[in-house]
């Protein structure tokens, strides 16, 4: 039976039923899930969308229609705070191997190969699923934030809707098999025994390298989508096909005799002469695009529908507040000294922040704890973006926010971190990410809001599947914000409320702490890079981080230069709002005589400090107790320009609460070094070099000593190199294969003994 006999079948207004579950972190599943449910009417079928931890709202148990996940995974491969029920639940070792054997699922699971156990959430659902009997019907998607999700998810929610048509069909000729069975026989079979033997639809997702195949076969099933949701509805479509229009007066392209187009919008180079003759784009840029992509159709996403109303209002005083609007969770805490732990002429400047932390004695912290630290957006770009949309005399306004009436956007609520009786400047400043990179279904909307033909071809082309590899060039990997797109796109226009809806909670950052209150009680250091964004297309002067400029700027005047002396007259010091964020695995052994790794070069020593102060205390105190060795491999460009904690950690050294300090300066001429290098002859020297080095002395900690690795810092390319060391290691050291060794670091994964603390 197929799909449409499906439909046939059904009474008059009853379509076929689809759940969508989520489980989401910092909203992106959520909105993955949200999209789909809103494309399912599209195709013809209901969606209920329910978040994991809403098990009132759903019941897997007896589910009998197909089931689509869309989960994330987040810190060290931990499922989301809403999906840890979930998970707990489906984990129960009571739960029986048939237990869903009535279930039909797909699975996308969103995850960040910069981080250890990728999609690891995902993969523990899928696990238990199938061990509980469940029946995957599409193959289950792997999305990888670090490459852009949309290299998977695209493909893998186009080929959803054929896959789940495919399963009604499949399970609606089950249930009539069934149904002719039960004539002789109805009381044989309890009602939701009928397991659909669905087949696996094998689109091949697993991974990016499969992506090439993905992009195949959706030419296919996105031919398949714009037919299918043609029959269902002929005013709504899934994709919408839209070509370049006639230059007349239309969105679009001019062409250019020998079938060049250019697109001609605020690029200099693409600029209409006086005479009216329209010079060639030489080269693409944010707002300028070439063949092919210039010319052709383009496949964009569903408009987002519409959700909330804002209104302004202009009120004599607002008793509003000042500073983060969740005070109460929060700390506010005296800065007591700042220094700069970086020469001048180093490429990144690294800053140490000591805190007063004696008022708060629930701010006591562990070494390897973070904390999160609250910054405002920068008042400039808030002014900007008043301006920008011509809210500037507003300002002070009163906020209110509530749900359209007749929207159309499933499950619709007021984002709860929009706070009640705020002003405009207020939202601007402390609730909304305005930092955040537009994701494509922003672009897409405001799309409806840009005037002019061009620059509205060229947010279709931004957002458009074809033009995929320029929405990440141009804006993803330039980490473009909200300001600098309008910027980009002067004839756009969105309204306050289009904002609101697509931009995210302002978060809070998140730094190591760099002290122990052993050594410092009452205190708490970290010490932080200040990021640098530098100029590009479409941002013509560079920028520094939201959270590490602010601090720069905050604790500017009072900073202490390396070699310099400290005023004794010191000026008035900032607070900063913190509060505290526990990581109770990243910590040292309980037990001091177990011996530990850690690997932390530039910021990533941070912690580690940390360790070594409380050990360094604990020798003192206890002088009689075995304690373990312990390694530190740093790491920086330069010996004498960023060396971060060199007195500190020689002394450590001194006072042998570190048996082993390894160092390597990747941009000093490698004749300096003293050690033996594993590097590549005239190749930068990393940690991963020096571990390498010492690999027997390593691999015997790790893997006879029952000892632990620690690894922090910067998660895009550091805690790689070091894992695939760590596995060349293990190779070596017990004449294993590759998979074997993988198996054995996973294994100490597991067992809590090789943790990683990274960012980036
Ligand atoms: P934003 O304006 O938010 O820009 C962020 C962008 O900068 C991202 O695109 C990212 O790719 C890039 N980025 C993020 N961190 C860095 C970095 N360190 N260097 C260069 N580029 C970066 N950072 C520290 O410096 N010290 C710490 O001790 C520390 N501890 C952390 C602990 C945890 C658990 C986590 C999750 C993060 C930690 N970070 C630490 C990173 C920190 O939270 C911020 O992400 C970082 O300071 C950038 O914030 P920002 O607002 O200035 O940048």
């Amino acid at each position: 039976m197929n799909f449409t006999a499906v439909l046939k079948r059904m009474p008059c207004e009853v379509k076929p039923r689809l759940v969508v579950l989520y489980g989401s972190q910092k909203g992106q599943a959520q909105s993955i899930a949200e999209g789909i449910t809103e494309e399912a009417e599209e195709h013809g079928l209901v969606a209920e969308l329910s978040c994991l931890n809403q098990n009132e709202k759903y019941n897997l148990e007896r589910e009998n229609a197909p089931v689509v996940f869309i989960v994330s995974t987040t810190g060290d491969g931990e499922p989301p705070d809403n999906t840890l029920q979930f998970v707990k639940h489906i984990k129960k070792k009571t739960l029986s191997t048939d237990h869903y054997k009535h279930l039909c699922y797909a699975l996308l699971a969103l995850g960040d190969t910069n981080y250890a156990n990728f999609c690891n959430c995902g993969k523990t659902i899928e696990r238990r699923l199938q061990e509980l009997g469940a029946k995957q019907f599409y193959a289950t998607g792997y999305a990888d934030d670090g490459v852009g999700l949309e290299v998977v998810l695209d493909p893998w929610i186009e080929g959803l809707w054929k896959a789940i048509k495919g399963a009604l069909s499949k399970m609606a000729s089950d249930r009539t098999g069934q149904f002719k069975g039960e004539v002789g026989d109805s009381a044989k079979e309890a009602p939701d025994s009928s397991v659909p033997d669905v087949q696996l639809n094998l689109l091949s997702l697993t991974d990016h390298q499969n992506c090439e195949s993905a992009g195949a076969s959706v030419e296919s099933d996105s031919k398949f989508a714009s037919a299918a949701s043609s029959s269902v509805s002929a005013t709504q479509t899934a994709v919408s096909d839209l070509k370049p229009e006639s230059p007349a007066g239309s969105p679009g392209l001019a062409s250019q005799p020998g079938g060049i187009a250019s697109v001609s919008t605020s690029a200099p180079e693409t600029q209409t002469g006086g005479a009216g003759v329209h010079h060639v784009a030489l080269a693409a840029s944010l707002t300028c695009s070439m063949p092919p992509l210039s010319e052709s159709s383009l496949n964009v996403p569903t408009l987002p529908p519409p959700y909330l109303d804002v209104s302004l209002q202009e009120v004599d005083a607002m008793g509003e507040i000042t500073g983060p609007s969740n005070k109460e969770a929060l700390h506010e805490v005296p800065i007591s000294r700042a220094a700069q732990l970086t020469r001048g002429d180093s490429v990144k400047t690294a800053l140490l922040l000591e805190t007063d932390i004696y008022a708060y004695p629930m701010m006591t912290y562990q070494p390897g704890d973070s904390f999160d630290v609250v910054c405002p957006n920068r008042t400039s770009e808030v002014e900007d973006l008043l301006h920008r949309l011509g809210l500037q005399d507003q300002r002070k306004h009163c906020v209110h926010v509530s749900l359209c009436k007749d929207t159309k956007k499933k499950g619709a609520q007021v984002p709860s971190h929009i706070p009640q009786n705020i002003s405009l400047l207020y939202l601007l400043t402390w609730c909304l990410e305005i930092r955040s990179v537009p994701k494509k279904a922003f672009l897409r909307a405001l799309v409806e809001y840009t005037r002019d033909s061009v620059q509205k071809r060229r947010l279709q082309e931004l957002c458009s599947k074809q033009g995929a590899a320029d929405y990440n060039l141009y804006v993803r990997d330039q980490s473009l914000n909200v300001l600098e797109l309008l910027a980009a796109f002067p004839s756009c226009l969105p309204p306050l409320s289009l904002l609101i809806e697509h931009l995210p909670k302002l978060q809070p950052r998140p730094y190591s702490a760099a002290s122990s209150c052993l050594r410092h009680p009452g205190k708490l250091h970290f010490v932080f890079n200040v990021v640098e964004f530098p100029a590009c297309t479409g941002r013509p002067a560079g920028r520094r981080g939201l959270c590490t400029g602010w601090l720069f700027d905050l604790i500017n005047p009072v900073l202490v230069f390396p070699g310099k002396a400290e005023s004794s007259s010191s000026p008035a010091l900032p607070k900063i709002h913190v509060s505290l964020r526990p990581n109770c695995f990243f910590r040292a052994p309980s037990d001091p005589s177990v011996p530990f790794i850690m690997v932390g070069p530039g910021t990533g020593v941070a912690p580690f400090i940390g360790f070594l102060q409380q050990r360094e205390k604990e020798r003192q105190e206890n002088p009689e107790a075995v304690f373990g060795e312990t390694w530190l491999f740093f790491g920086c460009r330069h010996r004498d320009r960023d060396y971060l904690f060199r007195e500190e950690l020689e002394g450590f050294v001194s006072s042998s609460t570190l048996s082993h300090l390894k160092v390597c300066f990747s941009r000093d001429d490698q004749e300096e070094e003293a050690e033996e290098t594993a590097a590549p002859a005239g190749r930068a020297r990393y940690v991963q070099h020096n571990l390498l080095c010492n690999s027997p002395q390593i691999t015997n900690i790790l893997l006879k000593q029952n000892g632990r690795l620690y690894v922090c810092g910067d998660a895009k390319n550091m805690a790689k190199d070091v894992n695939d060391t760590l596995i060349e290691m293990i190779k070596t050291e017990l004449q294993v294969d590759q998979l074997e060794a993988m198996k054995a670091l996973a294994g100490l994964r597991e067992e809590k003994r090789y943790l990683q603390d990274i960012w980036g």
